[in-house]
């Protein structure tokens, strides 16, 4: 049942009103094909966004943008054992084209290491081909049975980083440098805050030494694998021959690591800060970071606020923030109060015809921190002044509040499953517990409870003194947190 905006209240149905917010802020909408879907330009434009801070990231870290293709022989895929058994599942193949069948039937890349592999064995040979710092934006393709827009689709945008090293210990550093960029991005970027850690093993990569992710809490505490970095150690070196020649004039394979995250980054934001009215934006990824809403009664008046809305657009452009003039006709201003709100843009500026007379305009925000007033006036001349630093301000908070309601949905040092089943089955959030290190007793704590093993935390999140328990009350080897998750 929806509110009086049409939106049903994520107490009542978090999943409806994911769903809602989805295709009310025009972020997205099915396509022809099941599980693939459309990204409305709103919806694209913050991709675009987050391209464009992630794209800078990486090359500031020395990776240069590439582009493979998109097939891959069949064969390609089966060189790496544990890759291809655990993408084969779920690889789209083709068989036919041009009319005929295929020699060879080809495989839309679900990832591209078998792409790139065999590739990268022609262009290192040597150590001073190394290290090979790539990162390509693309599409894949996975074909999942349950499908949910941003979250999983069948085909879905990222970016993916592969990279080759002389050492172990590059490899190593290259991954947690790839985490570390992610955790930034989505702290200083998506106002999210992240636990960083490693991934047990049945939870890693296919293919993959190490699994390192980031996972952030959602609102409905339950948790989201944001972004994994992978250390592949020599596997896809080995599968696909790719050795080079040391400076001793040794031949040694290369190590090597892969990193990626995707459009369920805009599933995240949604999730991690939308609220009952809609969606809630950070700042630094809002396609409209700030939005005019004139208001008129008759045409004298429209002409006033229409000129005194433009001239507020051009001020706030030239301080480089994203304005916009809603201009629309026959839509009253209360209509487009709830339009922007549900699209989630972080200010409004009301402009009337006793604000343009007294040289201001009303700024209401889209969130506050607990209490503060949303609603102030401004003074036309200090916009360019005070606009940037509000969103600055309100960057912050976001991810305050964020950080807040974290730690006020994280449990640590719970030792009894009793206990441990209470918490997940109520108000759940991040769960800290020792584990014994065992895959069965893993599997069998999700079986029981849908939570999984999330990270075995970095340092700085681990609890001191440590767990010395297990859930299945076995000595602690690890501390791990559990939720259950998307
Ligand atoms: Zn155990």
């Amino acid at each position: 049942m929806g509110n009086d905006r049409g939106l049903t209240p994520q107490a009542e149905d978090f999943s409806a009103w994911y769903n809602e917010i989805v295709q009310q802020a025009e972020l997205a909408c099915h396509s022809q094909v099941r599980g693939c879907m459309v990204i409305r330009p709103y919806g694209y434009r913050i991709w675009e966004l987050i391209q464009g801070a992630l794209d800078g990231m990486f090359k500031a870290t020395g990776h240069e943008n590439a582009y493979f293709p998109l097939f891959l022989p069949k064969s390609a895929l089966d060189r790496e054992a544990e890759h291809v058994e655990g993408f084969a599942p779920e690889v789209a193949v083709v068989t036919h084209a041009g009319g005929a069948e295929l020699e060879e039937p080809l495989v839309i890349r679900p990832t591209s290491e078998a792409i790139i592999w065999p590739i990268l064995s022609d262009w290192i040979q040597s150590y001073r081909d190394l290290p090979v710092l790539l990162n390509q934006w693309a599409n894949v393709v996975r074909w999942e049975m349950r499908t949910r827009p941003f979250l999983r689709t069948t085909e879905f945008l990222w970016q993916e980083g592969h990279t080759a090293h002389a050492s172990q210990e590059e490899a190593e550093e290259e991954t947690r440098r790839m985490l570390g960029v992610y955790r930034s991005f989505m702290e200083d970027w998506m106002a999210m805050p992240v636990v960083t850690g490693l991934k047990s093993e049945s939870e890693k990569f296919a293919g993959a030494v190490r699994t390192y992710a980031t996972e952030g809490l959602m609102k409905d505490n339950k948790a989201l694998q944001a972004g994994t970095s992978h250390n592949l150690g020599q596997n896809f070196a080995k599968a696909f021959d790719v050795r080079y020649q040391t400076e001793d004039g040794e031949h040694e394979y290369v190590w090597s690591t892969s990193w990626g995250v995707s459009t369920r980054l805009i599933g995240a934001l949604i999730m991690a800060h939308g609220d009952d009215m809609g969606l809630i934006l950070p700042p630094r990824l809002a396609p409209v970071q700030v939005v005019i809403v004139p208001i008129w009664r008759n045409d004298d008046q429209k002409s006033i606020v229409l000129a005194a809305g433009e001239d507020i657009v051009s001020r706030l452009t030239e301080v480089d923030v994203r304005a916009k003039l809603d201009v629309r006709e026959g839509m009253n201003p209360g209509a487009k109060y709830y339009d922007w709100e549900r699209r989630g843009v972080p200010l409004r500026l009301e402009v009337g015809p006793r604000d343009v007379e007294a040289g201001q305009v009303m700024s209401v925000r889209r969130f506050t921190p607990d209490g503060e007033e949303r609603k102030r006036p401004i003074q036309v001349e200090s916009l360019v002044d005070e606009i940037p630093a509000l969103l600055v301000r309100m960057q912050d908070e976001l991810l305050a509040g964020a950080r807040n309601r974290r730690e006020a949905s994280t449990v640590r040092g719970v030792e009894s499953m009793d206990e441990f089943r209470s918490i997940v089955d109520g108000q759940g959030g991040f769960v800290f517990t020792g584990w014994c290190g065992d895959e069965e007793c893993e599997s069998r704590v999700k079986d029981e409870t849908k939570a999984t093993i999330r990270v075995i935390p970095d340092e700085e999140f681990r609890t001191d003194p440590a767990p010395t328990r297990c859930l299945c009350g076995a000595e602690s080897r690890y501390e791990v947190v559990r939720a259950k998750a998307y």
